[in-house]
């Protein structure tokens, strides 16, 4: 099952820039992925690129691009940093609901321990949803829905269901160590949920977007499925026995996976503080 990741040639390492089909491409929104659809009208983006990247957007879709439809798979800032910019040359912005509410209010960042400031009101969704969502686009049809408490509480995932390519922001992480914003409530459990959602939407052919590394076949999503689901059962057996998130990383919770993370405290940090949040939804059998 984990075969896939142990395997992933070097060459997938390097940024995925690049045509998916002759109207999808995946540009560089420094260093995370900005998706962009091309018909007859302009363009439909999946995420605005990191702040200051939009000039390099823009030079990719070309000096005329008329960006029609904005979608922000999530609030962080390297997914929205330039929603201004194209919100004032007159796209939509679609997003969770949630989202919204992140970008719109003062929120506390625990890591960091200070306040987030709301971004201005230029750079907010302009139009959001609670579950599901669809429009055309000439003749592709973009499905779009929510992926709850799967890295924060608002991920989406925006699926052009005709090309069968499917973004799914950091929802998947094929480089980035995987990450759960636990003070908005996401949590392990949420992320596999969220995943299964993504294997029942896709099939074979589908090709998977993450929010930043390689474009993804469904059996590279799958086997990152299949490592979560290994996480969780693991971390879920030491936060039983009181266990701290230090106490785990000593022990080697994390060994022997087919992968492995720049920052192993943080995760395993946040994911107990999910774990903690979410216990009453734990089935007791586990233990
Ligand atoms: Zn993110």
């Amino acid at each position: 099952m984990l075969t896939a990741w142990a395997s992933r040639p070097l060459s997938a390492q390097q940024p995925s820039n690049g045509h998916l089909t002759d109207k999808l491409s995946v540009i560089d929104g420094d260093g995370t992925n900005v998706v962009a659809f091309s018909f007859a009208d302009g363009f439909v983006l999946v995420d605005s690129g990191a702040p200051k990247s939009g000039a390099k957007i823009m030079a990719a879709l070309g000096s005329n691009a008329k960006v029609r439809t904005l979608f922000n798979t999530h609030y962080h800032v390297e997914q929205t940093g330039n929603n201004e910019m194209f919100s004032a040359a007159g796209a939509k912005i679609i997003a969770h609901e949630h989202t919204r509410k992140w970008m719109s209010t003062d929120y506390w960042i625990p890591d960091e321990d200070r306040y987030e400031k709301a971004r201005p009101k230029a750079a907010w969704p302009t139009e959001t949803f609670q579950t599901t969502g669809t429009l055309k686009a000439g003749t592709e049809q973009i499905d779009y829905g929510h992926l709850p408490l799967a890295h924060t509480d608002g991920d989406i995932y925006v699926f052009f269901k005709t090309s069968n390519v499917l973004a799914v922001g950091d929802v998947a992480s094929p480089l980035r160590d995987p990450a759960l914003d636990y003070f908005t409530g996401a949590w392990i459990g949420g992320r596999l949920d969220a995943m299964d959602t993504i294997l029942t939407l896709s099939n074979e052919q589908t090709r998977i977007v993450p929010a930043s590394g390689p474009v993804m076949t469904r059996a590279e999503f799958k086997a990152e499925r299949e490592m979560m689901e290994e996480v969780r059962s693991r971390v879920w057996k030491r936060t039983l026995q009181g266990e701290s998130p230090k106490e785990m990383l000593e022990a080697g919770v994390l060994n022997g996976l087919p992968r492995t993370w720049k920052d192993p405290f943080k995760f395993l940090y946040d994911a107990a503080k999910g774990m903690f949040a979410h216990h009453n939804k734990l089935d007791p059998s586990v233990v």
